[in-house]
């Protein structure tokens, strides 16, 4: 599996599946906006497409109704895979947010979890240069909560990418060379894991994990890795909570707003008009704080 390998299944899956390359078009021409904090930049996306994945239903009892959209026996036949490892599969998002937008679900149906996973997740990052990749706590945007999986972005859509390189840390743990740090004036919590050694990066992951816990449930968050010239950047948007308060509100108040990994790593997803319409730096530095922890 290389960069190639990918490239081509997404060239294949784009001539070979109408529906798909119909609304990788329309993501093509979509609105966007872009909010600028001086020390991190937020966009906004106007994207009607997503008003059913922003609405979803998450609770157990909802997802128990609908059929597992990750397991292979209920993907469309046209949707294609590659084999990552012996564990996972590689498969392009039929329902992209951004260009180059791929899934990669466990080859069985088991809950959405990081902590067995972790390897898998760094691995990956390491394999896919050319992507981000990313994974949404079951508490904090999944919408499919019941199957793990990660996604995987084409490099350079999304604002963290590069904020992250000029902003200023405070060290948690570690030394220069493998540490966490805490991101300062980012707008939300987030917490930096740089390593070249994937050992250290999975032994301060589970020290991070320890810490973060609630109870019995793995902390809430949403997690992007990156692997760069050698190093691995493991970076953890810790959440309060799903949903901020406009999204519960009733008449003029309400926005649908749900934001999930990449919008708290700054892409806000909008599906609705006047939400694109209104939403401004007041109404993301609100919801940020609402969501973070
Ligand atoms: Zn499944």
């Amino acid at each position: 599996m290389d960069n190639n390998e990918i490239t081509r299944l997404y060239e294949e899956q784009l001539s070979e599946w109408d529906d798909f390359r119909l609304r990788v078009e329309q993501l093509q021409k979509v609105e966007w906006k872009t909010f600028d904090f001086g020390t991190f930049k937020i966009k906004a996306q106007f994207n009607p497409a997503r008003a059913v994945s922003s609405n979803a239903k998450l609770d157990k009892a909802s997802i128990a109704k609908r059929k597992c959209f990750l397991c292979s026996e209920n993907r469309p036949d046209i949707q294609k895979g590659i084999k990552m490892n012996d564990r996972f599969t590689l498969l392009i998002n039929p329902f992209p947010i951004l260009l180059e937008h791929f899934t990669l679900p466990l080859n069985q149906h088991k809950e959405q979890e990081i902590k067995p996973y972790i390897r898998d997740f760094l691995d990956f990052a390491q394999m896919m240069t050319s992507h981000t990749l990313l994974y949404n706590g079951p508490q904090c945007g999944a919408s499919a909560p019941d199957h793990i999986h990660f996604q995987a972005v084409k490099r350079g859509q999304i604002p963290f990418e590069e904020d992250y390189k000029t902003v200023a840390r405070k060290r948690i743990l570690g030394d220069d060379e493998s540490h966490a740090d805490e991101l300062l004036e980012f707008g939300r919590k987030c917490i930096l894991v740089e390593s070249a050694s994937k050992e250290k990066m999975e032994t301060m992951f589970h020290l991070l994990y320890n810490q973060y816990q609630i109870g019995e449930e793995e902390p809430k968050w949403n997690l992007f890795v990156l692997f760069e010239e050698g190093i691995w950047h493991l970076f953890l948007f810790l959440r309060k909570t799903h949903r901020p308060t406009q999204f519960f509100a009733e008449g003029d108040d309400y926005m649908m707003i749900s934001p999930g990994a990449i919008d708290i790593a700054g892409v806000f997803v909008l599906p609705r008009k006047e939400d694109f319409d209104r939403i401004n730096k007041e109404i993301i530095k609100d919801v940020l704080q609402q969501v973070s922890l």
